[in-house]
C-alpha cells in the first residue's frame, strides 16, 4: 500500500478532528504505518519526528518497549470490567500512587480530559449543594483558558475558534485577566505581573464569590493559548484568595500534568518561594488518611439486537422487528447487585506538595497520564470534598460515570509510565535535557523575526513574525518536509516532545525550525 491509498480512504471515512475537511484538498493528510521512540513512519519510507508529542500525550516515544510490556501482560489477565460494584489491581494501585504523587486522593475516572474537566466542574457544584450552599453555581476561568470541548469544558474555555459557534449552547462562566505575561506591561516582571492579575481575581471574588463555586486554571502554562506561560506567583495568591472566599481551585493539569513544567505536577512550583528552588524536593512526611468506601447507584443494560440500534429504524414492519423477541436473552434487562463494599487502601506518605499545604481542591489529569497510549483521565480531590458525598442518601452520592471508566488497560498503562518516571529519575534527567535543549535553541531566540522566546520544564514556544498568510498551515506542511512534526497555533511556534528525545535529535529539530523560518517570509 502507498501512502496515497491511505489519503484517499481516509478522507472518505473519517471525519477529522479539529479540521476544516476541505482544506484536505490542499494540505494531505499524513498516514502513520508503524511510530519508534520519537519518530512516526509512513508507507513509503518517510519519517517524522514527533516534536508535539502527538498532541501532548507521549512522553516516553512511540512502542516504548516497557509500556508495551505491561500492556501485553495485562491483556491476558483483564481488558475491562464494569468499575461500578467492582475493582481491579491496577485502578487501585494507580490510585494509590496517583494520591502518593499529588497529596490528593478519591480518583475519579473518565476517558479523557474533557471528561474530567467535566467532573471537576459538577463535584464542585455538588459539593457546594451537599454542603448547604446551593447558590455557589458559577464558574471562573482565565481570559485564554482551554478545558475541553464538551459543552461543559467549552463553557469554561475562552478560545473564541472553538467556543463562538457554540456560545448559545453553553451555560455562562467569567473570565478574569491572565497572567500570561505576554500580556505584561513594558518593563513589567512576570512575578509583578502575577500580583497584579491575582489582584483582579480578588476584586472579582469581592463581590462574587457567594454565587462561585469555582475558578478553574491550567497551572503555569495556559497550552492551547499559544503556550501562554505565568509565574507560579499567581497560583500561590489564587490558592490563598479562593481559601479566603471559600471558593474552589481546580488545577486543569490535563496538559501540564507528569513533568511538562518541570515538576511532576505544575501546582507543586507554587510551594516554593524562590524561584531558585522551584526544584527543590523535600522528604516526604509520614501521615496516616482516613478513607471511605465509596457507594454505587443502580445500573440497567439493555441491549438492542441489531448491530447499531439505529439500524432497527430500517425495519418497517414492527412484527417482524420483534418475531424474534421470543428470545428472553434479547430483551432481559438486568440490573446488578451493586455493592458498596470497595475497601480502599491509602498510602501512609505523601509527597511534598501537601506538607507545604499548597495545592488545589481538585486536579485534573489525562494527556501523558497513560504515556500517550489510551484514553484515560482522573479527577482527584481532598478527604473534605468526598466526605461531603459519603451519605445514606443516594442522591447525595457523585452519580456520575462514563463506560470506560477505570479501563484495566489504560490503568496499567498508567502504571508502567509512573514506573519509568521512578526507575529513570526523569524529572531530573529531564532538567539537563531541557537545558541542553534551550542551550541548542540559542540561534532561534537570536533570530531577528523570533519573539518571546520562552521555556517552562519540557515546553518550549516563540511567536514568529510573519507575513505569510496561513502561517500555521504554511509553516505545519514545510516542516514536515524537514521531517518534523510541529503544529504552530497561528504564529506561535512550540516544541513539546517526547521526554526520550536524544541531543541528536534535538540538534536536528533547532536546525530544521531554523530552515523553516528562513524559507517563510
Ligand atoms: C487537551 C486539554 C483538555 C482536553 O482534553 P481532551 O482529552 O482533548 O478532551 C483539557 N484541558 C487542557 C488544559 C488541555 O490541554
Amino acid at each position: 500500500m502507498k501512502n496515497t491509498d491511505y489519503l484517499q480512504r481516509s478522507l472518505h471515512s473519517v471525519w477529522h478532528p479539529c479540521s476544516q475537511m476541505k482544506q484536505f484538498e490542499t494540505l494531505p493528510l499524513v498516514p502513520v504505518a508503524r511510530g519508534e521512540g520519537m519518530w512516526l513512519y509512513d508507507f513509503e519510507g518517510g519519517r517524522y519526528l514527533d516534536a508535539i508529542s502527538s498532541w501532548w500525550v507521549n512522553l516516553f516515544g512511540h512502542c516504548n518497549p516497557r509500556i508495551n510490556a505491561a500492556l501485553k501482560d495485562q491483556l491476558d489477565k483483564l481488558e475491562h470490567v464494569i468499575l461500578a460494584g467492582f475493582t481491579h489491581e491496577p485502578v487501585i494501585r494507580l490510585s494509590e500512587r496517583l494520591s502518593a504523587l499529588t497529596g490528593l486522593g478519591h480518583c475519579f475516572y473518565g476517558s479523557d480530559g474533557a471528561s474530567a474537566t467535566e467532573i471537576a466542574l459538577k463535584m464542585s457544584f455538588h459539593y457546594w449543594r451537599n454542603s448547604g450552599q446551593p447558590e455557589k453555581t458559577r464558574f471562573i476561568s482565565l481570559q485564554n483558558s482551554y478545558h475541553g470541548e464538551t459543552i461543559g469544558a467549552l463553557s469554561v474555555t475562552d478560545v473564541a475558534l472553538f467556543r463562538d459557534t457554540y456560545a448559545p449552547l453553553l451555560r455562562q462562566s467569567t473570565q478574569v485577566p491572565t497572567p500570561d505575561w505576554r500580556h505584561a506591561e513594558a518593563g513589567e516582571s512576570p512575578h509583578a505581573f502575577a500580583e497584579r492579575c491575582a489582584a483582579h481575581l480578588r476584586t472579582h471574588l469581592e463581590q462574587h464569590h457567594a454565587e462561585t463555586a469555582a475558578f478553574i486554571v491550567e497551572p503555569l502554562v495556559q497550552g492551547a493559548a499559544g503556550m501562554g506561560m505565568y509565574d507560579a506567583e499567581y497560583l500561590r495568591q489564587a490558592r490563598a484568595i479562593c481559601d479566603e472566599f471559600k471558593v474552589h481551585l481546580i488545577a486543569d493539569e490535563i496538559a501540564v500534568g507528569f513533568g511538562r513544567t518541570g515538576t511532576m505536577f505544575a501546582f507543586e512550583q507554587a510551594n516554593v518561594h524562590s524561584s531558585a528552588d522551584t526544584h527543590a524536593e523535600t522528604a516526604p512526611p509520614s501521615r496516616t488518611r482516613r478513607s471511605a468506601p465509596a457507594e454505587s447507584g443502580g445500573s440497567v443494560s439493555c441491549r438492542t439486537g441489531t448491530m447499531f440500534a439505529f439500524e432497527q429504524a430500517n425495519v418497517h414492519s414492527s412484527a417482524d422487528t420483534h418475531a424474534e423477541a421470543a428470545s428472553p436473552s434479547r430483551t432481559r434487562r438486568s440490573a446488578p447487585v451493586e455493592s458498596g463494599d470497595s475497601a480502599s487502601c491509602r498510602p501512609d506518605t505523601l509527597l511534598a506538595s501537601e506538607q507545604a499545604g499548597i495545592r488545589p481542591d481538585f486536579m485534573c489529569l489525562s494527556k501523558g497520564i497513560s504515556g500517550g497510549y489510551l484514553p484515560l483521565s482522573a479527577v482527584l480531590t481532598t478527604d473534605e470534598v468526598f466526605q461531603a458525598f459519603y451519605h445514606d442518601e443516594t442522591a447525595k452520592g457523585f452519580l456520575h460515570s462514563h463506560s470506560y471508566t477505570g479501563n484495566a488497560l489504560a490503568c496499567r498503562a498508567a502504571l508502567a509510565t509512573l514506573d519509568i518516571f521512578e526507575q529513570d529519575g526523569v524529572i531530573e534527567a529531564n532538567r539537563a535535557k531541557a537545558a541542553y535543549l534551550t542551550q541548542a535553541a540559542q540561534p532561534l531566540r537570536d533570530h531577528p523575526r523570533v519573539k518571546n522566546f520562552r521555556h517552562t520544564g519540557m515546553i518550549w514556544a516563540f511567536e514568529a513574525e510573519s507575513s505569510t498568510p496561513h502561517f500555521s498551515r504554511v509553516f505545519y506542511q514545510q516542516a514536515l518536509q524537514h521531517e518534523l512534526l510541529l503544529r504552530p497555533m497561528g504564529n506561535t511556534v512550540y516544541f513539546m516532545p517526547p521526554y526520550i528525545i536524544s541531543h541528536e535529535e534535538i540538534d536536528f529539530l533547532v536546525a530544521g525550525t531554523l530552515k523553516v523560518l528562513e524559507q517563510l517570509c
